[in-house]
């Protein structure tokens, strides 16, 4: 495989050959040299931020807050940006080079209030797909036949993959996720024609389409997938496992956000590494903005080392990550990450918060549950609705839900059968399938179980 990677590397553009290069130099630094390399470069970022951006400007009042950093310690006198900032500043306010030098324009899917841009230009677009084509070669060669069935309208990701397989020599169909050329009914008939060893789409549309398979009366193990590259989406470890084994594959993933691009990516052992040598974090109490120390779960805070025509610092992902305190055993010094969700990706029960995600765990870890998962209010009772896996006795596998829950969240929740075919229907309909918002589905058909 080395010797193959060494080939292909020869082959690509020596823009990303440069980047590829200089990120196996930074990979052999120091953690202490890391820190000193991130130093330099938040002072050059700041500056460029304070010159450039309209919204930093009015922000820093025109100061110089290159004067305020002396170690890493002093970014926290640097206030934080928000997505909020993000979305008033829409569409040029955080803009730091001319229209000239962007190559790339995207924009938040977000469903509600107003949206977010972000820009790139040349240099930002080949940092990240150089990045992402290190980590996809170690799972991906030539060879592969690759789905993306992920968004493409002004979206960063599909397009940065695209160019990833491309660098690497596999076969991309690009597919997208819910549009008119490729209805669900189409991809299923494609994957079996086709056959693609990877397919690249949220966990919870590899459920969908899985399933889909079967009801068309397919034998979803004939396409010999291999390798599911699952992105745009947190799920538990539970829902994660429940698919590796439905499908008998492998998973990959990357994790980022279309204002920032790529902030970890899988080693060759499956760990999710901080691109630290693109940006510098923090973690924060999200309740009261203070930093939070390392190993501990708190909102990840990024600021970017490189970016030219959208810096952002101390911008506020609202995702909940827990940095881990070993090193992984791939030997690169970027720490690695466990996504845990959403930070207000929550469910209110009795005036008691509980993060979705550790609900979902605890759910599909009962024996007996399927891969899908609900949840909604009625009333002032929370109801729980989940898929029962075949051969297994309803009644009972409920009563357990039930009873789990209570025992390690202590509340009562209503457990009933999920109605698939249902939720199957509102999913084909739903860029998102696995962030649809159930109450809201069953408030405006007013039609509860
Ligand atoms: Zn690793």
């Amino acid at each position: 495989m080395k010797a193959e990677h060494s080939a292909l590397m020869k082959e690509m553009n020596s823009e990303i050959t440069r980047y590829l290069d200089e990120l196996q130099a930074i990979s052999q630094l120091s953690h202490d040299d890391l820190q000193e390399r991130a130093l330099t470069y938040i002072k050059k970022q700041l500056a460029h931020a304070t010159r450039s951006s309209p919204f930093y400007q009015q922000k820093y009042n025109d100061g110089d807050m290159t004067d305020h950093i002396h170690d890493l310690k002093d970014m926290e006198s640097i206030p934080y940006t928000t997505k909020n900032d993000l979305k008033e500043q829409y569409p040029y306010g955080f803009l730091a080079v001319p229209m000239s030098e962007v190559v790339r324009y995207g924009e938040s899917t977000g469903t509600t209030g107003k949206h977010t841009s972000s820009f790139m230009t040349k240099q930002d677009w080949e940092e990240n797909i150089a990045r992402v084509t290190d980590a996809l070669l170690h799972y991906y060669s030539r060879d592969d036949v690759v789905f993306i069935m992920i968004p493409y309208e002004l979206a960063f990701a599909s397009f940065d993959l695209e160019k990833a397989y491309w660098n690497i020599g596999a076969t991309v169909v690009s597919v997208g996720a819910k549009n008119s050329i490729c209805p669900m009914d189409r991809v299923a008939e494609m994957l079996m024609n086709l056959k693609p060893s990877s397919i690249v789409c949220s966990p919870t549309r590899a459920i969908r389409v899985y399933d889909l398979l079967k009801q068309k009366n397919y034998e979803p193990g004939d396409v010999n997938l291999k390798r599911i590259f699952y992105i745009g989406e947190t799920c538990s470890n539970a829902k994660l496992e429940k698919l590796k084994q439905m499908w008998g594959v492998e998973l990959v993933s990357v994790y980022g956000s279309s204002e920032t691009n790529s902030l970890s990516l899988p080693c060759e052992h499956g760990q999710q590494h901080l691109a630290e040598d693109r940006f510098y974090f923090e973690l924060i109490d999200s309740e009261t903005g203070d930093v939070a120390p390392d190993r501990e779960a708190g909102e990840l805070v990024v600021t970017a080392l490189t970016h030219q025509a959208f810096p952002l610092i101390r911008y506020r992902t609202g995702d909940l990550v827990k940095i881990q305190g070993t090193r992984c055993s791939c030997g690169s010094p970027f720490r690695t990450i466990r996504h845990l969700g959403r930070v207000y990706d929550r469910i209110c029960v009795n005036n008691r918060y509980i993060q979705r995600l550790d609900l979902e765990e605890c759910v599909l870890s009962v024996s007996g549950t399927g891969c899908n998962f609900i949840h909604y209010n009625k009333d002032s009772d929370l109801i729980i609705a989940v898929e029962i896996a075949q051969d297994y006795e309803s009644v009972e596998v409920l009563r357990n839900v039930q009873e789990a829950v209570h025992r390690q969240f202590d509340i009562q929740v209503i457990v009933r059968m999920l109605d698939k075919e249902r939720v199957y229907k509102v999913m084909d309909e739903s860029l998102k399938p696995g962030s649809i918002d159930w109450n809201k589905i069953f408030t405006e058909e007013n039609n509860i179980h």
